[in-house]
């Protein structure tokens, strides 16, 4: 007899595994939504984000989905235990929420550019406080308020608790900004790690230009020590490079989150070659997230269809979870 598991043992028996989500936004939870600016876009008006955010409306239950909303009371009910009652069907232990700070450069229409501001405190306060166990969080950082004001927000998100902070470049500009470096060195002494998002984004006056992760091998190039995620792996921008800068940095890692399954292009995602690729050169640097409530009207299926794909249990259970549960020290209750 062969050393080696057969057939059975490898694809077949399914132990029992918790999956841990490491991309979920919050934010768009009815109660005080028009007090989180930015927030109210997702749901009202006729965009890109607000029409792909139409499923989510049909799945909570609105029995005319499609119609325009412009106003905070048609909001669905988003709440966090809608969070709770998802990531429970799909079997999903916890999730890490990503604070958002953020304001665009300028555009038509909008001379002081477009904010998204998610805060840390309300973060704690509303689901990790309120759901032990299920939640951590990432604290929201950008530089356009000048330097200081970005290590303040990094404080922020060390006294909040919280094992890291988010940039996004669609709303802040590049991550290689200097502006952003005092900030970086900050999280370093902290002990926080970064996340930084990469890939295309169809948020109001986001720029697509500072999404390219070629911005991202810059940050790592400067801050060899620095723990950093680079969130999306530069979908649709530029995937290959974004894989390129997890090979070549030893601190750089990268998550499969995508923001529209049915508007994004599977390839990079679901793609059998693809995840093969990622076990093969990376499978100890590579996250499972799903920007939930964005995947809201599949959440269970994204579980589902990588778990029944043909790569080893091991692989899975590495993605799936056991990867980000180290990456932030996380201890199950
Ligand atoms: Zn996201």
């Amino acid at each position: 007899m062969s050393e080696e598991k057969g057939t059975i043992e490898k694809m077949l028996v399914v132990k029992p595994f918790k999956v841990f989500d490491s991309h979920g936004h919050p934010g768009l939870e009815k109660k005080g939504i028009a007090d989180r600016p930015g927030c109210l876009d997702f749901w009202c008006g006729d965009s890109v984000v607000s029409r792909s955010m139409m499923g989510a409306r049909a799945f909570m239950g609105d029995p005319n989905p499609f119609k325009v909303i412009t106003k905070p009371e048609e909001c669905p009910e988003m709440s966090p235990e809608v969070f709770i009652q998802y990531m429970d069907m799909a079997g999903v232990e916890a999730m890490c929420l990503q604070c958002i700070h953020g304001v665009t450069d300028p555009y038509p229409g909008n001379p002081k550019g477009w904010k998204w501001y998610v805060p840390n405190e309300y973060v704690k306060k509303d689901f990790i406080d309120a759901f032990p166990g299920r939640f951590t969080a990432v604290g929201g950082v950008h530089p356009r308020y000048g330097k200081q004001a970005a290590v303040e927000m990094v404080i922020s998100a060390k006294e909040c608790g919280f094992p890291g902070i988010k940039v996004h470049p669609p709303t802040s500009g590049y991550p290689n900004n200097p502006d952003l470096y005092p900030a970086y060195e900050k999280c370093q002494e902290l002990g926080l790690h970064v996340q930084i998002h990469t890939g295309v984004e169809e948020l109001p006056g986001t720029r697509a230009k500072y999404q390219h992760p070629v911005y991202v091998d810059d940050v790592a190039m400067d801050f060899p020590k620095l723990k950093i995620l680079q969130l999306h792996c530069g979908v649709f921008n530029n995937p290959m490079m974004g894989l390129w800068n997890v090979m070549k940095h030893d601190n750089l890692y990268t998550d499969i989150t995508i923001p529209h399954p049915t508007l994004m292009q599977f390839k990079y995602y679901w793609d059998l070659d693809h995840m093969r690729f990622l076990e093969f050169f990376m499978p100890d640097k590579v996250f499972y997230g799903t920007d939930f409530p964005l995947t809201l009207p599949v959440y269970r299926a994204m579980v589902d269809n990588i778990m029944n794909l043909p790569l080893s249990m091991d692989f899975k259970h590495k993605l799936m979870g056991n990867n980000f549960r180290k990456f932030i020290n996380w201890k199950s209750k």
